[in-house]
C-alpha cells in the first residue's frame, strides 16, 4: 500500500484526476477515493477492460490510470498495451500493480505501462512474513522523486524486512515455477470435476482472457478461483462452508505463500460490496480462491479430491 500510495503522491497534484479499474485490490481503491479525495483529487472508478469506457473518462487533468494485471479473484487481465496506447499523447501515466503476475509472469514497463508495482508481501517474497512493496519507473527522474516521498512521508520499509524481502527473492524463480505448475494442473483437475460449476484461470481455453494471458503473460500464475455446485439447499454460502470444513488446505484471505491456502471472498476480501455488486464481478457465495503453493502436484490434487468427495 506505500507503493501505491508513494506513485499517487509522486505523480499526481491537488486538483488532479485519477482513472482506476473498479477490479482493484479493496485497500487500492479504498486509498485511491476515499483518501485521494481529501487532496481534492478526483477519480472515476470503471472497468478498464472496457477500453472504450476508459478513454471515455479521460479529462485534461488526468494524471495517473491504475490497472492490476491479473485482478482478484476472477484472474481478468488488463490489456496493457493497449491502455499504454490510449494515453498516447496525453499527460496520463499507467501505473500497473503486477502483484499476481510478479515480474516472472508479465513485465509492464516493457508492455508500455508507465509505473509497475508489486506487494512483495505476496509471492515475491513466499513465506508471509514480511510487509513489502515495490514501485518500478519508466522516466529517468521517477526514481529521485519517488525516493524523495517515500522519505519525506515516512513510507521507507524496515531494513530487516528487506533483507527477510531478499532472502524470498532469492528462491521467488523457483517457487513461481512450482506453483504456476501447480495451479495449471489444479485449473485442469477441477474443471473436470461434476462438484465444480466454473473455473477462472487465464490458462483455461474457457477463460474470457485466455487470448491476451497468450499475448502478455509468460505464466498463467498460482491463483485459481472456482464456483461449486450449490449445495443441496440451494445456498452457495453452505457448500463453500462445506467445502472450506472438509479441505486440509488452511483458510487465509491473503496470498502467496510456499503452501497452497484458500479464501472465500464473499466473506472476506470483498465483503464490503453488495450481493448485487459481487455478482457483478462473478464472485458468489460459493466461489473460492485458490492460492497455490509450492508443494508437489500430487499432494494439492489430493487435498481438492478428498475434500470434493466429500460434497
Ligand atoms: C496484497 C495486495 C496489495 C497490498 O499489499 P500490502 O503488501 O498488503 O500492502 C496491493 N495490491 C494487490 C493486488 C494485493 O494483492
Amino acid at each position: 500500500m506505500s507503493a501505491l500510495a508513494a506513485a499517487i503522491l509522486s505523480q499526481v497534484s491537488t486538483g488532479g484526476h485519477i482513472v482506476a479499474s473498479n477490479q482493484l485490490y479493496g485497500r487500492s481503491l479504498q486509498l485511491i477515493v476515499g483518501e485521494a479525495a481529501r487532496s481534492n483529487i478526483e477519480t472515476t472508478i470503471i472497468d478498464t477492460t472496457d477500453l472504450a469506457a476508459t478513454q471515455s473518462c479521460l479529462r485534461e487533468n488526468t494524471q495517473l490510470v491504475v490497472a492490476e494485471t491479473i485482478t482478484n479473484p476472477l484472474l481478468r487481465l488488463s490489456d496493457i498495451p493497449a491502455l499504454s496506447q490510449l494515453l498516447d499523447g496525453t499527460s496520463a501515466r499507467l501505473l500497473v500493480d503486477n502483484t499476481f503476475a510478479t515480474p516472472l509472469g508479465c513485465r509492464p514497463l516493457e508492455l508500455g505501462a508507465d509505473l509497475a508495482m508489486e506487494s512483495v508481501s505476496k509471492i515475491m517474497n513466499g513465506h508471509s512474513d514480511v510487509m513489502l512493496g515495490m514501485l518500478a519507473g519508466r522516466e529517468a527522474n521517477d526514481e529521485a522523486r519517488v525516493r524523495d516521498v517515500l522519505s519525506i512521508w515516512g513510507l521507507n520499509s524496515s531494513p530487516f524486512d528487506c533483507w527477510l524481502g531478499a532472502r524470498g527473492l532469492s528462491t521467488l524463480h523457483l517457487r513461481f515455477r512450482q506453483a504456476c505448475q501447480n495451479a495449471r494442473q489444479v485449473a485442469e483437475f477441477l474443471e473436470s470435476r461434476k462438484e465444480v460449476q466454473i473455473v477462472h484461470y487465464p490458462g483455461l481455453a474457457s477463460h474470457p482472457d485466455h487470448e491476451l494471458a497468450g499475448r502478455i503473460l509468460s505464466d498463467n500464475g498460482w491463483v485459481v478461483t472456482f464456483d461449486l455446485q450449490l449445495h443441496d439447499d440451494g445456498s452457495g454460502f453452505a457448500a463453500a462452508e462445506k467445502f472450506i470444513a472438509a479441505v486440509d488446505i488452511p483458510f487465509c484471505p491473503s496470498l502467496g505463500e510456499v503452501d497452497t491456502t484458500l479464501s472465500h471472498p464473499a466473506s472476506t476480501s470483498h465483503r464490503g460490496l453488495s450481493v448485487a455488486e459481487q455478482a457483478e464481478l462473478g464472485i458468489h457465495g460459493e466461489t473460492i480462491r485458490l492460492s497455490v503453493g509450492t508443494e508437489a502436484t500430487d499432494t494439492v490434487l489430493r487435498m481438492l479430491t478428498a475434500a470434493l468427495q466429500q460434497m
